[in-house]
């Protein structure tokens, strides 16, 4: 149910709304007649516009009640608006810099308004054209420890830990089309499936046959559905950072709550590699994209590198949290098992991590959304070559698991699908 007051805004509606907001309007500058707005809303789910004014500009982000990618026939709660900005306040405190600013939210129109990221382009778009973002490493591998570490029982008491994971519970919808359409549906018959057909009927039926493989899957799903480690994303794709040669921001966390931390790591590395196998659907004489492809595994690999150095290094820092409490280890053996331990549980989450990454190598492939990465080639035969290799990867990475003990077993497997 709609509560009393909302209305979606239109383009023609918004200025008069935002005049009413001094701080935005402040940040505008002039008056609502000086505003140039423009609704440019490219996901799935919202409403986005941006203002611009003589002083500067703001990004309005709009829940509508239900999914916009399908229409009315799919409602889907305001409240994911509300869960947003709360991700987004406890993003900043964690990863200072790496998100957009809030400057107002309205808990009726479900709608943020925010920092307009300018220049800005979404990585995923710049990808397709083989650009590189040599700054992205440094800062996703900043953002996922910041925010993975600090809301994880190793910074928190269980007291804060209970208390922020209950603020997050409600957002039950948005997981559920995450366990929908990402562990479930790309693994049988789903009215919301589709993929490159004829080409790929035969691979999807094989995976709907494939016992191990659905075993796998909902052995992720358990995880996701019952891991409360830390505050994850959510939906942390390629789609979800904007970029410029030198700033990366994190946007999108409405499908924040307390999940397993593997999620979002294997989010950034699949939407890599799906990217790495577009590259052989994007490539021509006059532009070959193998040195990107090197440029993208070596990112693939720095991610991960770049995550576990980070968050082990806030680990031996700030483990101010009730897990693993400090005085069980303060003697040299203690020390010392504690040192072996912290290795054993990045060893653990790499393994989460590329089972996550593995379900969105094929969700994207098999199920609902797709990535424009593969969509945007127009050859179907050489689309659905790159799709193929993909789909082998991330199947063996799902079942196959004990051999992908590092980065590098993935990025050398990546590669030897070509
Ligand atoms: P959805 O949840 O519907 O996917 P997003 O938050 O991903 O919505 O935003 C959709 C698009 O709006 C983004 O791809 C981007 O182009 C634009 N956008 C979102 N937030 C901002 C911002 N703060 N500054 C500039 N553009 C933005
Ligand atoms: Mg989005
Ligand atoms: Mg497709
Ligand atoms: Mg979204």
């Amino acid at each position: 149910p709609v509560p009393e007051g909302y209305e979606p805004k239109s383009e023609a509606s918004l200025a008069a709304y935002l005049s009413g907001v001094s701080a935005v309007a402040a940040h505008l500058g002039g008056a609502a007649g000086d505003w140039r707005v423009r609704e440019v809303g490219d996901g799935n789910l919202n409403l986005v516009f941006i203002v611009e004014g003589p002083a500067g500009g703001v990004a309005v982000k709009q829940a509508l009640p239900y999914v916009r990618l399908v229409g009315e026939s799919w409602p889907l709660p305001l409240s994911r608006a509300h869960f947003e900005q709360m991700a987004l306040a406890t993003e900043a405190q964690h990863a200072p810099g790496l998100v957009p600013d809030i400057l107002h939210y309205d808990q009726t129109l479900a709608l943020i308004v925010m920092e307009l990221l300018q220049p800005h382009i979404i990585m995923r778009q710049g990808m397709i054209k083989a650009v590189r973002y040599p700054g992205f490493v440094e800062a996703i591998t900043t953002f996922m420890a910041g925010t993975l570490f600090g809301t994880s029982d190793l910074a928190l008491t269980a007291e804060e830990k209970k208390a922020a994971m209950a603020e997050f519970c409600g957002n039950t919808a948005l997981c559920k089309i995450t366990e929908d359409l990402i562990f479930t549906e790309p693994y049988r018959i789903a009215e919301n499936n589709r993929w490159t057909t004829p080409q790929l009927d035969g691979i999807a039926r094989e995976f709907r046959e494939d016992a191990a493989l659905k075993v796998a899957v909902s052995r992720l799903k358990l995880k996701f559905l019952s891991e409360a480690q830390a505050l994850i994303h959510g939906d942390l794709h390629t789609g979800s950072v904007m970029v410029t040669e030198d700033d990366t921001r994190v946007i999108d966390p409405e499908f924040a709550f307390y999940g397993p931390m593997g999620f979002d790591i294997g989010a950034v590395i699949a939407n890599l590699l799906i990217n790495y196998f577009s590259q052989d659907g994007h490539a021509t004489p006059e532009d070959p994209r193998e040195s990107y492809q090197d440029w993208v595994l070596a990112a693939t690999e720095g991610v991960w590198t770049g995550f576990r150095a980070k968050f082990l290094a806030l680990w031996r820092n700030g483990a101010t949290g009730d897990a693993y409490p400090a005085a069980l280890f303060a003697d040299t053996a203690g020390a010392e098992a504690l040192k072996a331990e912290q290795e054993a549980y990045m060893d653990r989450l790499f393994t989460d991590s590329v089972g996550f990454a593995a379900a969105k190598m094929i969700r994207r492939i098999l199920g609902l959304a797709h990535n424009i990465d593969l969509e945007w080639i127009e050859d179907l035969d050489r689309r659905a070559a790159c799709e193929t290799r993909c789909l082998r990867l991330a199947r063996d990475m799902m079942v196959n698991r004990a051999n992908y003990p590092t980065i590098e077993a993935v990025t050398a497997a990546a590669r030897k699908m070509r």
